[in-house]
């Protein structure tokens, strides 16, 4: 399969293209299509399966469709366990959005640096990606509207369980319309994500890829 059967636009295209990317990996050929069917998605897959992509590509299609957009507020979420994973992924969306028509802006929120300079990148913003506790921290003090999310996205959903985000990021869940599309990215499927994934995802489209080794 290649990319040009999965529904992204020519300029999408063009911009893969030039980013060498040839062809889709497995969970990017399945997530694809589901995502921009506006599914709700949990996808598993192995760290270095294109996790990124197969759900970047999809919602900067999704978003060149959204008159929305027009509103200022942010339209999808982003949460990840880590800063350094906040910075890629910021890097992504940047990357894949560059000369598209509708221009998307993306900024990433994470603690540990001071929260000013945040707050004022937070302008205009249409993804927003960002580790839990800051983005509570951005809540509380009214710098971000959470009230336009079309789109939440959990990347490492194992990690942020593992490093304890359950509560945060149920309280996050809590502030967001009810609805909306999930998407839930995993390296592995264990019971307290089974857990999340039932109370977050409504008729999921499931996608396993199972390592070779
Ligand atoms: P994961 O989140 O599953 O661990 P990433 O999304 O971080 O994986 O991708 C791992 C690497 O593979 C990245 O460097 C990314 O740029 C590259 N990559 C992803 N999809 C493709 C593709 N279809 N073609 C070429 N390289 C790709
Ligand atoms: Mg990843």
């Amino acid at each position: 399969m290649s990319f040009t059967t999965l529904g992204l636009s020519p300029d999408l295209l063009k911009i893969l293209s030039n980013q060498n990317f040839a062809l889709p990996t497995p969970i990017q050929e399945k997530a694809i299509p589901a995502i921009l069917n506006r599914q709700d998605v949990l996808g598993i897959a192995k760290t270095g399966s294109g996790k990124t992509a197969s759900y970047v590509l999809p919602i900067l299609m999704n978003l060149q469709k959204a008159a929305e957009l027009k509103n200022r507020h942010v339209h999808v979420l982003v949460l990840v366990p880590t800063r350094e994973l906040a910075e890629q992924v910021k890097a992504v969306f940047q990357a894949f959005s560059k000369g598209l028509a509708v221009p998307v802006k993306t900024t990433a929120v994470f603690g540990g640096v001071s929260i000013n300079p945040q707050m004022t990148a937070l302008q205009n913003v249409n993804v927003l990606v960002a580790t839990p506790g800051r983005l509570l921290d951005l809540v509380d003090s009214n710098a971000v509207h959470l009230g336009s999310i079309e789109t939440l996205v959990l990347d490492e959903a194992d990690k942020m369980l593992n490093l304890g985000f359950k509560d945060e990021v149920d309280r996050i869940i809590s502030l967001l319309p009810v609805k909306r599309q999930n998407i839930l990215l995993s390296a592995t499927l264990n019971a307290d994500l089974r857990l999340i994934h039932q109370v977050l995802l409504t008729d999921p489209e499931v996608i396993v890829i199972e390592s070779e080794e």
